[in-house]
């Protein structure tokens, strides 16, 4: 309902879900800080200058924006969202979080498969007013993503 994604389109959420590494995708699989059947979250390519470390939570299957979104899909990507959202207060020590999504062009949607942001926010940060966002290095964001990690992995294994 209400696509926009061009004719042939070659995901590359999809790709990223999937596990693959190619020219189509600007993630690469050490950007990924939660995988399960449902979601995948990864720090994202592109970062705002006061913000950095900022993930997206996508479905692994393809669905282009909210309308489309079932249910238990919505669930487990808000779930997961809350999970990275706590880690970040962990790892980042952040003042708050923000959680952004866009559908259609209108709505400033760039990547035809949905996805939620979750930024951590700090005081006077300028997040919405900061443009425009930079591309941070693969190996400046497994560091981001490896401190996540490490918080998921410890509070998953505290509600164990
Ligand atoms: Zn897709």
């Amino acid at each position: 309902m209400y696509s926009h994604a061009p004719e042939g389109y070659i995901c590359p959420f999809c790709l990223l879900a999937a596990g693959i590494e190619n020219e189509h995708v600007w993630s690469v699989q050490s950007d990924i800080v939660h995988r399960d059947e449902t979601v995948t979250a990864f720090v994202s390519v592109h970062q705002w200058p006061n913000n950095a470390g900022h993930v997206i939570v996508i479905p692994n299957q393809h669905f282009e924006n909210i309308y489309d979104l079932p249910t238990p899909a919505t669930a487990r990507i808000h779930e997961t969202a809350r999970r990275v959202a706590l880690a970040m207060k962990a790892a980042y020590r952040c003042d708050g979080i923000s959680t952004r999504q866009h559908n259609e062009p209108a709505g400033n949607q760039d990547v035809w498969h949905y996805h939620l942001h979750v930024f951590p926010r700090y005081a006077g940060d300028a997040l919405y007013a900061s443009h425009p966002p930079r591309v941070m290095p693969a190996d400046e964001r497994a560091e981001y993503a490896a401190r996540l990690k490490r918080q998921l992995n410890e509070r998953t294994a505290n509600e164990d």
